[in-house]
């Protein structure tokens, strides 16, 4: 097992503290020490952090690898499934070369490929972040991956056995997470952010069928019902969220200990800012962020776990922008910046139920050096060459020569 000693940079330690001075050794892929002058083996590789800042691996909460558009490649979404594959992967070593070394995955039309690709990252044979893989995401009526007509559910019967059935043939597929949405989506087909696209009957039917397969589920959730209900039935992750009223911002404060929400900013930044096609009135774009701009900072005072992750994925928004959220949670949403740290790293860490996310003996050794100091300004991570080292369980995936020292101090 190789062993790496990092010394003479500041530590974030990902719980949005104040940096301290301190070195970090890790053995294999664990971190097993933090502290002063650490005792190392020998052939410990030492790294120099001189004026950088040693942080956490930054983890995403809302993210579709399987879009497959990133910062090198657009996909045209129409690519053949075998393609597709192939994006996801590319996908995933753009994100961990952006400093993302886990990513909860927001949906794939493609489960079966994310559950491949989650293998194949823990292994190590294929660079990714950790990965909580997902289902594809079940809209009204069940109707086929990828296909985003958001009927709502007036007009057609209530149908809670196809959703048990969706749930649990996604759990035998090996999917960490069930995604459904709860909500159409304004951006998508035009007005449909506050319309229902599931009964009440069907969401305790996928809860029920989640609990009985020990899946989590995560819900697509604009309107203020949709959130209401998602809280009621343990839906564990909650995108957007936008519209919540007093009711649902109280029911996602009183389910604080057990619910996340990602109030997903990148993407209507992308929105708000794509020249080709400017919103229309019909996308909501403006009243999405206005509302989002006002909900999103009552959460957080009120001590909701928000996690960063902006639906990246899309031609306009590509997977390597990811680190745009935590300027987004700190310009649009009041967050300090270790705060929205705080958000990508312990939150995140806790959403995937890993111990990654924070600097701390026996954690996954994770960590990132960052050239300037992130808790003074996020912006730093938005440009991979600020980042002098990504270690990825215990790997280095990227060094800076410079910062490479021979063996001992
Ligand atoms: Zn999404």
């Amino acid at each position: 097992m190789s062993s790496h000693l990092i010394v003479g940079a500041r530590i974030f330690d990902g719980s949005g503290s104040p940096t301290v001075a301190g070195e970090v050794l890790v053995d294999g892929n664990r971190i097993v020490a933090v502290g002063d002058r650490l005792a190392a083996p020998a052939e410990a590789e030492v790294i120099d952090g001189a004026g950088a800042v040693l942080m956490p691996g930054l983890v995403d909460g809302h993210t579709h690898l399987g879009f497959g558009s990133s910062v090198e490649h657009t996909s045209t979404r129409f690519e053949p499934d075998e393609e597709k594959v192939l994006l996801v992967a590319h996908c995933a070593r753009v994100m961990l070369d952006h400093g993302f070394t886990s990513c909860y995955s927001g949906g794939n039309r493609m489960p079966a490929s994310e559950v491949a690709a989650r293998k194949a990252f823990a292994e190590g044979w294929l660079p990714g972040p950790r990965l909580r893989a997902a289902s594809w995401e079940g809209s009204a009526g069940m109707v086929s991956p990828g296909h985003y007509d958001f009927p709502g559910i007036e007009g057609r019967e209530s149908d809670p056995g196809s959703v048990r059935d969706f749930v649990h043939a996604m759990a035998d597929l090996g999917v960490d997470i069930v995604k459904v949405s709860l909500t159409g989506e304004s951006a998508v087909v035009g007005g449909t952010s506050r319309v229902m696209q599931f009964t009440e009957e069907e969401i305790e039917a996928a809860a029920t069928a989640a609990a009985e397969r020990g899946v989590w589920l995560t819900a697509h959730a604009h309107s203020a019902e949709a959130v209401r209900l998602a809280v009621q039935y343990g839906v564990r992750a909650i995108y957007h969220a936008t519209f919540s009223d007093d009711e649902a911002i109280e029911a996602l404060v009183e389910a604080r200990d057990r619910v996340f929400v990602a109030p997903t900013p990148g993407i209507i930044w992308a929105h708000l800012h794509d020249e080709e096609h400017p919103p229309t009135p019909e996308m909501e774009t403006y009243e999405t962020q206005a509302s989002i701009a006002r909900v999103a900072p009552e959460l957080h005072k009120r001590g909701v776990r928000m996690v960063i992750g902006g639906d990246y994925g899309f031609p306009i928004n590509p997977i390597g922008r990811n680190a745009r959220d935590l300027r987004l949670f700190v310009e649009w949403f009041g967050l300090t910046p270790a705060e929205a740290l705080r958000c990508a790293c312990e939150y995140g860490g806790q959403l995937m139920e890993q111990q990654v996310g924070l600097v701390r003996e026996g954690y996954l050794a994770d960590l990132l050096l960052v050239e300037g100091d992130p808790t003074e300004d996020v912006t730093l991570l938005e440009d991979p060459a600020n980042l002098a080292m990504i270690m990825s369980d215990g790997r280095l995936h990227k060094i800076d020569p410079a910062r490479r020292t021979a063996s001992g101090r």
